[in-house]
This record gives C-alpha cells, sequence and structure tokens, in this order.
C-alpha cells in the first residue's frame, strides 16, 4: 500500500525512532536482576538475556515483559511486576536521542501536525523538551499521560483528535510490528517501519511488506512526506 497521497499528520513511535532502544534494555535488565535477587537467585545471565531479546525482535509479536517473565523469573505473572520496576529505572539520558529524529520533526514543523505516539513514562516529556523536541512537537501522545497504550486503538484515536484530522490522512512512524505498524494499518493510517532497535536484525520480506514504507532510520523520510502535504501549514 502506498502512503496516503495528502498527508496531514506524522506520528512517531518514541523508542527506537526518538531515542535508542538501549535505554529500555538497561532498565528492563535492572528490574529483573532486583527481582531474581528478591527471588534469592543469581542475576540474569546477560548472553541468555540477549539471545532471548534477539528472538523478540525476530517475532516481532508477544510483550516483551510477558516473555521476559515467563523465561527469566519463571512466572508469566510477574510482568505487573516486572513493568512497575522497569518504569521506576527507566531514563533517556542526555545525548541518546538519535540525531535524525528532530531533524526529521524540524523539516515537518509547520508543514503538517507532528506528534509522539508511544508507549511511555510522563518524564519522556521532560526528555524530549531538554533535547529540543519542545518547540517542534504539536501532539504528546504518551500513554502514561493520555492513559492508553499501543496497540489499542485509543491513543492512535487520541493523537488523530488532538491533530484534527482522521486516519487515512496521517502517517505513523514506529519501529515495532505488533506495536506501530499493525495498529496503524488496522485503523486505516500510513505506516511507516524503522528498523532499529526492537526491530529484527534481520526482517523477512513478508515482515517489510507489513509496512507502507521501511527504512534502517528516518534520514530519507522527510522529503517522502513533504511532498504528500498541502502547502505550509500556520504554526
Ligand atoms: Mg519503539
Amino acid at each position: 500500500m502506498p502512503l496516503p497521497e495528502r498527508v496531514d499528520a506524522v506520528f512517531c513511535d518514541v523508542g527506537g525512532p526518538v531515542y535508542t532502544d538501549d535505554n529500555f534494555t538497561a532498565a528492563v535488565l535492572l528490574a529483573l536482576d532486583e527481582i531474581r535477587v528478591e527471588q534469592g537467585g543469581p542475576p540474569v545471565d546477560r548472553a541468555q538475556f540477549s539471545r532471548l531479546y534477539d528472538e523478540m525482535r525476530a517475532a516481532q509479536s508477544g510483550g516483551f515483559r510477558r516473555t521476559l517473565a515467563r523465561e527469566l523469573l519463571g512466572d508469566e505473572s510477574l510482568r505487573g511486576e516486572l513493568h512497575e520496576r522497569t518504569a521506576a529505572h527507566w531514563r533517556h539520558p542526555a545525548g541518546t536521542a538519535y540525531d535524525d529524529a528532530l531533524a526529521l520533526f524540524r523539516a515537518l514543523h509547520g508543514h503538517v501536525v507532528v506528534g509522539v505516539l508511544a508507549n511511555q513514562e510522563a518524564a519522556t516529556v521532560d526528555a524530549l523538551r531538554r533535547d529540543g523536541f519542545g518547540d517542534v512537537l504539536d501532539v504528546w501522545g504518551i500513554s502514561a499521560l493520555v492513559g492508553h497504550e499501543k496497540p489499542s486503538r485509543e491513543l492512535f484515536e487520541w493523537a488523530l483528535a488532538e491533530a484534527g484530522t482522521t486516519a487515512e490522512h496521517a502517517v505513523h512512524i514506529g519501529n515495532r510490528l505488533d506495536t506501530d505498524v499493525r495498529p496503524a494499518r488496522a485503523l486505516g493510517l500510513g505506516t511507516v517501519w524503522v528498523t532499529r532497535g526492537e526491530a529484527p536484525a534481520h526482517p523477512t520480506p513478508e515482515q517489510v511488506a507489513e509496512a507502507d514504507v521501511t527504512v534502517p532510520d528516518l534520514t530519507t523520510l522527510a522529503p517522502v512526506l513533504l511532498a504528500r502535504t498541502g502547502g505550509s501549514r500556520a504554526g
């Protein structure tokens, strides 16, 4: 499917496209170690974690925390506990944003509504402002603030309403098929899959075919998206 002919709004995931997913990985490892030590066990074997992480990236389905709770804590029902502990450690330190994200949003700002649409904690807003994103973002679709998480349709619908447009004139950029590309596509948004971070190291042709556009990074997207805007907007 091609991208929409007319694009009014561009939404972007945060973990992967904007900040390195290493920030999440570091937090989840700290959380796993805490719980395992409390269980009387050793910290997580890093090589085992690495293998599991690569398998989860390749699969692009099923929650990462659920799988980690099952495989590394021995109990899938500890997913909620793992989620809370991870949130407490999850930071986006200065210097961990990708330069191409700010460059893309700057290029788009004023031509389309630009927003983040992400499963993130509230503190991510402070990190984004610190790193220069405050002036180029019109819509702040952060799950902890909005009260809905991807892949549920509510977060996408909230962002569309905030942007004052409809799905057929919007594009969502993300690095996961299960929480970005598939739910966005199901609602009728155009989709861009950025294959870094939690995306597979080697996407299959079938996976690549799920998105309208698949790119390794954000460097080539500005002209593609600007060609679909209806001219300059106020603001
Ligand atoms: Mg992501």
